[in-house]
């Protein structure tokens, strides 16, 4: 006989901790790990836009912490992990994510804006996984996914630094994968297509200057390269993380999952 039940994947009472979460990709990730019973720690930089995140948390029933924290600085990220683990006492889940490097052609470009990239793109990550990976490893089960972007393998004119550095961040996460494997702790990137967020309505309105469009005539554009037709929704990329997490995907490692409604061209 078929079973109706619904799908388990068995989340519930796992600490998870989310970059990035007051609007966008971050906050459907948690909300989608909420429905799933995880208790929430979550931060951007203020928590005046974070405690709206906090309280649809709590509204799916679930506990929630919320901080402020710049993921691009190492002092607060240490403060986040350590407000954390004091009120929930451990961390099972991280999603890496923060709020996109700044996107210019290469020729415009300044050092320090690099520099502000790297830290915000790639040290939040590598800094993060640092602070947790200790612990998972002892407890023999942990879950990170990294929420990075379609141009680590279709890069973008006008997303020099992201797609330098989303390149990269799929290396380490099949780097990190190998080396912590053993210890069932589970590392994989997840790569949005088009998804429709403030970043996007932002990135669409500096596409269609350039070319010399209106942001509709523009979007209309994108939307006829993407396969399915249409931008993605924030809950469509919360719930495949949500997946990723969960014990029905406890054999998948080191992968950099593109969900993307089909636009990334290559094959693999
Ligand atoms: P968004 O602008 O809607 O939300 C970004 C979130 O990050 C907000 O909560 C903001 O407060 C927070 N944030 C920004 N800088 C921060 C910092 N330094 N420290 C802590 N929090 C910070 O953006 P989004 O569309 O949700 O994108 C999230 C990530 O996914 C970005 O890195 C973006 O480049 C990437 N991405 C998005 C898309 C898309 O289509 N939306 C596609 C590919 C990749």
């Amino acid at each position: 006989m078929i079973s109706s039940a619904a799908v388990d994947l068995g989340l519930k009472g796992r600490v998870a901790m989310v970059a990035a979460a007051s609007k966008g990709l971050g906050r459907a990730t948690a909300e989608a790990l909420a429905r799933e019973g995880c208790r929430l720690s979550i931060c951007s930089r203020s928590t005046d836009n974070l405690d709206a995140s906090r309280f649809a948390i709590e509204a799916a029933g679930s506990e929630a912490l919320a901080v402020a924290c710049d993921v691009s600085n190492a002092e607060d990220l240490e403060r986040w992990v350590d407000a954390t683990v004091a009120t929930f006492g451990q961390v099972d889940i991280l999603i890496t994510n923060t709020g996109g490097p700044p996107a210019a052609k290469f020729a415009q470009l300044s050092e320090e804006q690099w520099r502000a990239g790297i830290n915000s793109t790639l040290m939040n990550v590598i800094r993060l996984c640092k602070l947790v990976l200790p612990g998972m490893q002892q407890r023999k089960w942990g879950r990170i996914v990294n929420i990075t972007s379609l141009v680590a393998k279709q890069p973008l004119e006008l997303l020099t630094i992201s797609s330098t550095l989303r390149a990269g961040l799929s290396g380490l996460t099949k780097t990190l994968a190998d080396q912590v494997a053993l210890d069932n702790v589970l590392v994989n990137a997840l790569l949005p297509g088009h998804i429709l967020t403030d970043r996007q309505i932002h990135l669409n309105e500096l596409r269609s200057k350039e070319h010399g469009v209106t942001m509709e005539q523009y979007a209309a554009r994108v939307e006829s390269s993407i396969p399915m037709g249409r931008f993605g929704r924030p809950e469509e990329i919360g719930e495949v993380i949500a997946f990723l997490c969960s014990e029905r995907a406890s054999y998948i490692t080191g992968v950099s999952l593109q969900v993307d409604g089909g636009i990334i061209r290559s094959t693999f």
